[in-house]
């Protein structure tokens, strides 16, 4: 099936309901929504003259323009590529090259940046700004009906984040983000047209993909009108009640501290249905924290692009469930298998590990991408007799909620004996002083690698001592995991997504 019939469907049956809302302003209803992503599609093939299955990206802050070229390219039975709106000119280049894409809509804040790669990149014809006259032009052209896709078409060339070197473009097909949002309404939410997604975060990435299921309702999207902070997230959700939105971990961490979400509590924000968090390791505290200020709304994902975001999943009900003796347990986990996959735990031999005893994860059902786009090698290196590997490290208890220890090239391995970063980090994080933290592992010739801690103290003016924080591991984890050194930092360095980059954290170390 092509997912852009969800537009049309919706289209008929919701018709002046809204589609798309800036803020509080409605920018498209269902009707007005179908029409446009009929008419983009019909310009892109007769226009721009391209043909089902060639690449369009996206490179765009979010807005509503970007779900009707996204949906658009789909009617057409093109393929999309959204690209971080974030990354630098020189990467955006990388990927609209290794796409081949032969055009790209992009906006007014980034066309700077983008439009001269219509002379650098081979493949590219053409780069629309959308709102724009060009743009405009093409919402108003004739409509054409919708191509039709098969499952195994290719949709959606989801870039990696590239923490690990040169992004990869996940092929993903429209079975894949079927699949996606299928197992979105088993396990997370059944989401209603009454309902809407708020695109806090990039729509390249999780709030992109957990748009899906909420397009396929029928429900709202709504495009903040500048950054999320508190004030603007009550401000939504009186407007749009029963809004859900996706965040990384960092940036619930930022909501749960806004003074405005405080201040109202739980019971001041009856408008919110679920954050979904995932992406990056949300540690106790941070969650614990954000617990209070959000009640238990709040649902944890972990996943990749490899299998749009679907791995496991921690429920509503799982953080409600507080009354379990093993709550804390499953909080510090990433919750247990999707209804949609099957998950496994095995040695380097490939063999299914015990209760327990940490090994590498994989994956396998229908969400799985088809392979790396172009790149055949990765591909049979990462799927393997329909398996996934997931390159993540992590233990399944006895009721199946997998624990996530870390990247396997994150793994520190001194004297012999595994360390993960993500114990230390959740050790330390119980220092008052420590606002933030990343583990990592330093090259030692006598112990092959030793521990070091980055430490973002609460209070610059008045940081935790090393031995103050030597005695919060102490208290907490064996001796042979007490990073050696520890280094303070003003912030840590993420990507947009949110993600601690440690391989810069590495090099820091010389
Ligand atoms: P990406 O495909 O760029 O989103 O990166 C996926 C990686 O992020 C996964 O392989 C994990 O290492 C990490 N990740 C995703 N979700 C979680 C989570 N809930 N907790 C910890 N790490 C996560």
């Amino acid at each position: 099936m092509n997912l852009a019939s969800w537009i049309l469907r919706n289209g008929r049956r919701f018709g002046d309901r809204p589609a798309l809302a800036h803020g509080r302003d409605v920018r498209a209803t269902w009707a007005g929504f179908a029409e446009q992503v009929a008419a983009v599609a019909a310009a892109l093939r007769q226009v721009h003259g391209l043909v089902p299955g060639d690449r369009v990206a996206l490179v765009m802050s979010n807005r509503p323009e970007y779900l009707i070229a996204q949906f658009g390219a789909w009617h057409a039975g093109l393929v999309a590529v959204p690209v971080n709106a974030r990354l630098h000119r020189e990467e955006i280049a990388y990927i609209v090259d290794d796409a081949g894409a032969r055009l790209v809509v992009t906006d007014a804040e980034h066309a700077d940046d983008v439009a001269p790669l219509v002379h650098d990149v081979a493949s590219l014809e053409a780069v629309l700004i959308a709102p724009g006259p060009a743009w405009e032009a093409l919402t108003a052209h004739a409509p054409m009906p919708m191509t039709e896709r098969a499952g195994d078409d290719p949709a959606w060339l989801f870039y990696t984040s590239g923490t690990t070197g040169r992004p990869k473009g996940a092929t993903l097909t429209h079975r894949n983000l079927l699949m996606c949002a299928m197992s979105y309404f088993a396990d997370i939410d059944a989401i209603g047209p009454d309902q809407g997604v708020l695109h806090a975060a990039p729509l390249s990435h999780g709030s992109g993909l957990y748009g899906l299921p909420h397009v396929a309702r029928g429900a709202v999207s709504v495009f903040p009108r500048d950054g999320v902070d508190g004030p603007e997230l009550l401000d939504l959700l009186d407007a749009w009640p029963g809004l859900s939105f996706f965040a990384a971990p960092i940036m619930v961490k930022r909501l749960a501290a806004d003074p405005a979400l405080v201040a109202v509590g739980p019971e001041g924000l009856g408008g919110l249905a679920t954050i979904i968090y995932g992406g990056a390791p949300m540690y106790l505290t941070d969650l614990e924290a954000a617990l209070a200020v959000f009640g238990p709304r709040l649902a944890q994902i972990y996943g990749q692009g490899e299998t749009p975001m679907t791995i496991t999943g921690l429920s509503r009900a799982d953080h409600a469930d507080v009354a379990h003796p093993r709550w804390r347990e499953r909080m510090a986990s990433v919750g247990f298998p999707r209804t949609d996959v099957e998950v496994r735990v095995v040695d380097d031999d490939g063999v299914e590990l015990p209760p327990g005893e940490p090994g590498e994860i994989l994956v396998r059902g229908d969400v799985v991408m088809a392979g790396y786009w172009n790149r055949p090698e990765a591909s049979a290196e990462t799927l393997r007799e329909g398996w996934l590997h997931t390159g993540d490290i992590g233990s399944m208890d006895e009721d199946g909620f997998l624990t996530l220890r870390d990247r396997s090239k994150d793994l520190i391995i001194s004297g012999g004996m595994n360390i993960y970063p993500r114990e230390v980090e959740e050790a330390l994080l119980h220092h008052p002083g420590v606002a933030a933290v990343a583990v990592v592992g330093r090259p030692d010739a006598e112990w092959g690698e030793s521990v070091v801690a980055f430490v973002v103290p609460a209070d610059a003016d008045a940081p935790p001592s090393h031995a103050d924080l030597d005695e919060t591991c102490l208290a907490r984890i064996a001796r042979f995991k007490r990073p050696r050194e520890y280094h303070l930092l003003d912030a840590l360095p993420t990507n947009s997504y949110g993600k601690v980059l440690k391989r810069e954290l590495r090099t820091r170390l010389g």
